[in-house]
Order: structure tokens, then sequence, then C-alpha cells
């Protein structure tokens, strides 16, 4: 497949890159690649589906130092990432792309850090400024990076910046580059969010989302063929022998989903269902503890996981085989995000095999099988680390994130380590906290209260 994607010397890129991308082994592009960078040498803003894996450094990379004024050391491009450890990751890329162009400075500044080494770097000038939102204003606010010179504004995983908290900041750096310049968004899902923030950000952009190759190889696939009658325990064989810190359960129908979900329950996995008949509560509900892992595991449908916004999964079980390809490779690429290695196993029927062989066709893969795991059933399920607090009261309450905390965490209260995802909907708050400190959070909320306020809270089973 790859040998049917373009050459980068067909494009306008810089001699010394090109050479330097060959020296790397880049030949063909990546399906990112591909569909990005022809805009992105325009000029254009450009906003991108893109994972880690799918070669969405490289497509920026190249674009922003394509048009780098070597020369000049005012920073020319800022990269906006949402972690320390993706921060440095592009900055280790960056240099490396960089490298047959001469002397360009790239500098990291991330929260965390301290602050002289960074003021010292900043003193000597750098073209190329990777960072946190959080600190990246910081210096901007106290004058220590100045960004008027700025070409290209890379936002990098947007969603995960949006999900970290960093909306305020990103929209405060705004005020401090110049209206005229190219905007990029990489994100690995689109939501309403992110579609606000490119907005914000962007003018015009063009839109690229690609199901990426790359980022499909990142998975590992295993294939188990199972007796159709025995699927439910297959699947619990396979929970207990690679206990997935987190797991979409695909299953073909609502009925399967049903059989699959009351097995598991029975069983003690900390279970959830997606499925068309949820109300939004329900549906919010289920969301939010699969989400603040308070029970990581979830059986769905492809039309009720549909739009589903999962990051980090562990893994994805077939509990069927999906009926096409396509529908299959979207299935599975929901795990191996943000540079992990991710698992899909899929149960496979003798009857379902010509849709393995069809897979296999269509990834261009040999498939790997193994035996279903024999696991002693009496072996404990390892019950989740947080449980899930229901606050009777939400944003028509006025609460936030920080009232919820600051009560839980406050004097005499639990330690902020043991505070997870806070969720505030309309008229309810879901806080995950490690299951050893729930009694005492629920104490610490009846005795100080939210707001000066009494809310009923209770731990969700
Ligand atoms: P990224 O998605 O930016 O994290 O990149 C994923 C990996 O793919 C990195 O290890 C890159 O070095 C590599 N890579 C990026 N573009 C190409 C390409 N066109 N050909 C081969 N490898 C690539």
């Amino acid at each position: 497949m790859s040998s049917k994607l373009p050459l980068f010397n067909k494009l306008a890129i810089l001699p010394e890159l090109l050479t330097t991308l060959s020296e790397l082994g880049y030949e063909h592009m990546t399906p990112v690649q591909a569909e990005t960078l022809p805009s992105l040498l325009a000029g254009r803003d450009v906003i991108a589906q893109a994972m880690t894996g799918s070669g969405k450094t490289a497509a920026f990379g190249i674009s922003l130092l394509n048009r780098m004024v070597v020369r000049d050391f005012t920073p020319q491009a800022l990269v906006l990432c949402p972690t320390r450890e993706l921060a440095d990751q592009v900055t280790k890329a960056l240099r490396q792309y960089a490298r047959g162009l001469g002397n360009i400075k790239m500098l990291t500044l991330c929260g965390g850090m301290a602050m002289g080494p960074q003021l010292n770097s900043l003193e000597f000038g750098a073209q190329v400024i990777v960072g946190t939102p959080g600190r990246v204003l910081k210096h901007l606010k106290q004058g220590s990076l100045s960004l008027t010179g700025l070409k290209t504004l890379v936002l990098d995983e947007a969603d995960r910046m949006l999900d970290m908290g960093f909306h305020a900041s990103m929209v405060e750096v705004l005020e401090f580059v110049p209206v005229k310049r190219q905007t990029l968004l990489f994100s690995a899902t689109y939501s309403e969010e992110v579609r606000a923030l490119s907005g914000r950000f962007q003018s015009n952009p063009v839109e690229v989302t690609v199901v990426s190759e790359a980022a499909v190889s990142l998975i590992e696939q295993v294939f188990f063929e199972v007796d159709p009658k025995a699927r439910v325990a297959a699947v619990m064989a396979l929970l207990r022998r690679y206990q997935p810190e987190s797991a979409v359960l695909f299953c073909n129908t609502k009925q399967r989903c049903e059989e699959v979900l009351s097995a598991l329950r029975e069983q003690g996995f900390p279970v959830s269902a997606l499925h068309g008949d949820l109300d939004q509560r329900d549906r919010d509900l289920v969301l939010v503890q699969f989400a603040n892992r308070s029970r990581p595991l979830l059986v769905a449908t492809d039309v009720a996981a549909r739009g589903l916004d999962v990051k980090d999964l562990a893994a994805v079980i077939n509990v069927e085989m999906a009926f096409d390809p396509e529908t299959h490779v979207h299935r599975i690429g929901r795990t191996g995000r943000a540079g992990q290695t991710g698992l899909a196993l899929s149960l496979c029927a003798p009857a379902e095999s010509h849709r393995t062989l069809a897979i296999a066709e269509y990834q261009d893969i040999t498939p790997v099988w193994q035996d279903l795991p024999t696991i002693n059933v009496l072996s404990k399920i390892p019950a989740p680390r947080r449980v899930t607090l229901q606050i009777n009261g939400g944003r028509k309450d006025k609460l936030r994130p920080g009232d919820v905390l600051g009560a839980l965490t406050g004097e005499g209260g639990v330690p902020g380590a043991n505070v997870g995802k806070i969720d505030i909907f309309d008229l309810h708050t879901y806080v995950a906290v490690d299951r050893e400190v729930a009694p005492a959070a629920l104490r610490r909320l009846a005795e100080a209260g939210l707001k000066g306020r009494n809310f009923k809270a209770r731990v969700l089973a």
C-alpha cells in the first residue's frame, strides 16, 4: 500500500530537507503527510485528524522548517503540546529534520521545570519553541518570550490539551501572536470543543481525516478461534488473561451486548454497556464511569460507539468479527493511541473466518492466531482503582471542578492525589476517587458542604 503513496521529492521542499528525509529512510509519505503537506506547504491552515504514529510530526515539521529564515533568531514557529513527554519527543524529531539546514535553535518550554535555565536559553534566541500552553503563556506574560515574528503555530494533540484544562491558556496565547500566521491543528479526535478551538485559531482551514496505516500498525492484533456457543466464556478468559486497564468490547447486535453485559456483571467485572436505548443521562453516566476508569470495560455495538471519544484505550475486544474490514479497522483504531501500543483481540468462529481473511487482505497482514487462554475461573478480577462519587448538584448550582476539588481536599480532607476526573453536568457532578478514600471523601462532603451548601452524595456501585 505504501508504494502507492507519493514521494517527498514531488513537493516543493528544500533540497536540504529532502536529503535529510532520505537519510532517515523516509521515501514515501504516510497518508497524513500525503493529505496535509500540499496544503501545509502552500501556507494554508490545516486541521487534521491524526494520531501518534501517523507521521504528523514530520508533516508539520517539514512545513515549518521549509519556511524558516535560518539567519533570523527570533521565534518563527511555536508548537503547543499537552505534556512534557510529547514536547520532548517533538523537539527531538524536529532537531532531526532540521539537521541539514544549519543553525536552527529549538527550545522546549514546559511546566514543572525550573524557569532559570529557560530564561537563559531564551536570551540566546531560538527559531522554534515547543512547549506546554501554561508555561509558554507565563513567558509571554512576563516578557521573556516574544512571538511577534511568529509564522507558524501548531496545536499538537489539541484534544488532549483541552482535556488537560489548557483551553484558557491556549486562547490567551492568541493575544501574543500575529494575526497573519499559519495555524495547524492536529487532534486524534474531533469533538465540539476541538472544532470550537479550530474556529477560534484558524481561518478557512483545510480539513483532513485519514485512518492511518502507521497508527494501525502500532496495534498488536491477535485472533482466537472460538466455539460460537462459548463466546462469552472466551471473552472472560481474555479479560482474565490480559487484564487490560480499559477495553471496549464490540458486538454486532444489541442482543449480544446484553448477553455479554449480564454475564460479565454476574462475574463481577466492572462493565457497562452503551446502546441506543439509553437516555442522555444514563449515557453520560456510562461514559463518565468509563472515562474515569471506575468502570473500565464497555460493551458496545458499532452504532452506539459512534462518536465515542476514547483515549488511551488499552484494548479492543471483538466479541464477534465485524461484517466488513473497514468497520474492523475503525474498531481497533480506538486502541494504540497516544503512542502506546494497543491490543486488539478478535474472537472468530469458524463461520466468520472469511471475515478474518478479508481483514488480512485489506490490512495486508498475516493474522496471528493464538489458542484461547485457559484461565482458572476462580482467579480474582482486580477491582478498579477508582470509584465514582455522584453529587446531586451541578452546573445549575454553579459548581465548578475547583469547588469540588477544594472541598474534597481541604483541611482534614483527602489528598489531591486520590482524586481523579471531575465531570460536571447540569444537575449532577461525578468525581472519581481512589476506592480506599471514598468513605472519607463522602464524610468530608457531608461535613464541609460545597460552596456553603449541602448536597447529597453517594458512591455509585
Ligand atoms: P509521529 O506520528 O509523528 O509520532 O511519527 C511516527 C513515526 O513515523 C516516527 O518514528 C517517524 O520517525 C516515522 N515517520 C514519519 N514519517 C515517515 C515517513 N514518511 N516514512 C517513514 N517513517 C516515517
